[in-house]
């Protein structure tokens, strides 16, 4: 029987085409679909970040830290790497993404020089002060908050933006809804940072345990080696982000962090400059494509950024 031929040849070809198209939906499910609402698995896309003018006629000859970067032909800028969504690095390719990596950005084009040959170096919060005050970088980007106790050390551009210190403990967690159940819990932090000198301070029945890294809290919440992990919503978000089945944030901020960019204290004309640029790339509209390309991806939608504070020269 000759027309029955055709059968068998047919539909070897029919699975395999099968077999692709659900390995296709798989794949794209797996890079970008999830439960309704809950963000992307994946980063930053750079076609959504904006692309940032370079003001090539910039100069700021009162500025000893932009006089230095243009002899040496690009900036250097200390950030983080392990803060999903605000500073983080690719382990692959060696690329910073993030809102505080964008904030990075718009600041070097406003200086005159292109983002692209920006150098970064990776600081922990306790060694901010110190490589500022060392030259070790011209400006900092990286979920620092301005106080009076670190503008004694060093200067701070903006706020470019506001958070506020809350928990991120894990899912099945049933006791920790806010600081106040925090007695005989223990609690990591980052060394040197904000939130860790608060829960001393205001919570101290809480059980103290300090690393260099979030990111090193989080792998001991996840692996039942702490209870809970506290720093900014903005950071605890973004992990949280990444595995929503494991992690949750609780309760609502307990604090408020307004995000500066760090400066060498004495370079005044660096942090004016700063201010000028923060306030004009605002007003532009970058701060906010960048927010949503970035920050935005951990649920939050783009906030009003808060006003500038321009404290006098010191
Ligand atoms: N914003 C807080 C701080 O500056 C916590 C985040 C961080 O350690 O970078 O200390």
């Amino acid at each position: 029987m000759p027309h029955r031929a055709p059968v068998p040849l047919r539909a070897p070809v029919r699975v395999p085409v099968r077999a692709f198209v659900l390995a296709l939906v798989l794949l794209v499910c797996a890079l970008g679909c999830g439960r309704a609402g809950s963000p992307p698995v994946k980063g930053p896309q750079p076609e959504d970040l904006p692309v940032y003018q370079v003001d090539t006629g910039f100069r700021l000859p009162d500025s000893p830290t932009w006089k230095r970067a243009e002899r040496r032909g690009h900036l250097v800028v200390g950030v983080k790497e392990d803060q999903p969504y605000l500073g983080e690095k690719d382990p692959a390719s060696g690329r910073y993404s993030g809102f505080d990596i964008e904030i990075a950005k718009m600041m070097s084009a406003s200086l005159g020089f292109d983002p692209q040959t920006i150098e970064y170096k990776t600081i922990a919060s306790a060694n901010r002060e110190t490589a500022l005050q060392n030259g070790q970088i011209d400006y900092y980007v990286g979920t620092y908050t301005i106080n009076d106790n670190r503008k004694k050390q060093v200067g701070f551009a903006g706020p470019y933006y506001m958070a506020g210190q809350s928990l991120l403990v894990r899912k099945d967690e049933q006791d920790i809804g806010g600081p106040q159940d925090l007695a005989g819990k223990k609690v990591c932090s980052a060394a040197g940072s904000t939130p860790y000198q608060r829960l001393q301070k205001e919570f101290p029945k809480a059980v103290l345990v300090a690393y260099d890294t979030y990111s090193v809290c989080v792998d001991n919440l996840l692996t039942y080696q702490v209870d809970a992990v506290s720093t900014d919503d903005s950071i605890l978000l973004g992990y949280a982000a990444k595995v929503p089945e494991e992690l949750k944030v609780v309760g609502t901020p307990f604090s408020r962090e307004p995000y500066g960019i760090g400066v060498p204290r004495s370079d005044n004309a660096l942090r004016f400059a700063l201010d000028d640029a923060l306030e004009a790339q605002e007003k532009n509209g970058n701060w906010k494509k960048a927010y949503e390309a970035t920050l935005g991806l951990s649920g939050v939608p783009a906030p009003t950024p808060p006003a500038i504070d321009r404290y006098p020269a010191s």
